[in-house]
């Protein structure tokens, strides 16, 4: 049984459950601080800190895991990003303090400016790429308090909304790396006297690509007047085209039809659905799109 090192709390740890749970792959756990879990009928997951996962994967304790990439670009640890699934979406990047209008940059730092982080690897490997000297003050979280105590320059932290860069008077000078949370697993390489294991890694990668492709998706469904046909088809695109299928009975003036939807576009399509004539329009949520 393949063993799936997920996240053991936080935000991250729910979007996770709540993916894999519409992959077809509940948690289903002794109870909510367990340690390990049955994942539907294929899988154990070990519930650990987002921090650990690439180390667990990479020293095989576990075949896979999802995490931030910013987790795995900061352990150093060679594993292959196998889906993206478009949660958990942060930037790593350099920050100074100043106001937005007077422009700060990296070279208003002077020499050797001291960096505060709790990503000592990469905010080092960005600084030497840059051919920059800096002196590392490693902190464990809230790297942004670290100006105003006087105890660095500027600071190398993650960014979503950017609200704590912005509270705290800091400005963004530079992104050293795009995060998202992804499922990893060792390089395909290393997989290789192991079939079962790459194809099984492979099945979840599918399952949960499918996931991710069916957000942001709807299914619609509709009854139209047959003369309208040729009209609805050019309202409802579809992923080939929609679904036509006749409707028996009285009202055989009708015939039924589904599509997938982008669900922005769900709105205006039902809209003009309706001026054409449609009937019993019904718009459902999909938890998978396997194409
Ligand atoms: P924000 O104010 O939305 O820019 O969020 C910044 C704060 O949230 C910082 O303290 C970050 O360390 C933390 N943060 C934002 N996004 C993530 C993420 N995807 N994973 C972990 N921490 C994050």
């Amino acid at each position: 049984m393949l063993k799936l090192a997920l996240p053991n709390k936080g935000r991250l740890s729910e979007d996770v459950r709540s993916a894999l749970f519409d992959a077809g792959l509940g948690v289903r756990a002794s109870s909510d601080r367990a340690l390990v879990a049955a994942l539907g009928d294929e899988f154990s997951a070990i519930f650990v800190r987002a921090e650990d996962i690439p180390e667990f994967v990479a020293d095989g304790a576990a075949d896979a895991g999802i995490t931030g990439w910013d987790c795995v670009e900061e352990s150093g640890r060679e594993l292959e990003s196998l889906v993206d699934l478009e949660f958990g979406r942060c930037r790593l990047v350099v920050a100074v303090p100043g106001p937005k209008d007077a422009a700060p940059s990296l070279d208003g730092l002077g020499a050797r400016p001291r960096v505060a982080t709790s990503f000592p690897r990469l905010a080092e490997r960005f600084f030497r790429a840059q051919q920059r000297e800096v002196v590392l003050v490693p902190v464990s979280g809230a790297a942004e308090v670290a100006p105003h105590l006087g105890i660095a320059d500027a600071i190398v932290d993650l960014v979503s909304s950017g609200s704590t860069l912005r509270v705290n008077g800091l400005v963004e000078v530079a992104t050293v790396v795009e995060s998202s949370a992804r499922l990893v697993a060792r390089p395909r390489a290393t997989l290789a006297k192991e079939p079962e294991k790459q194809d099984a890694i492979d099945e979840l990668a599918l399952a949960l690509s499918s996931v991710v492709r069916a957000r942001g998706q709807r299914y619609l469904m509709a009854n139209a007047p047959r003369e309208a046909i040729e009209a609805v088809r050019e309202v409802l695109p579809g992923i080939s085209g929609p679904t036509v299928i006749d409707v028996r009975g009285a009202e055989s003036d009708l015939v039924a039809v589904h599509a997938v939807v982008a669900q922005k576009q769900v709105y205006r399509t039902v809209s003009r659905l309706k001026a054409l004539g449609c009937q019993g329009i019904l718009v459902t949520r999909i938890e998978r799109l396997v194409p």
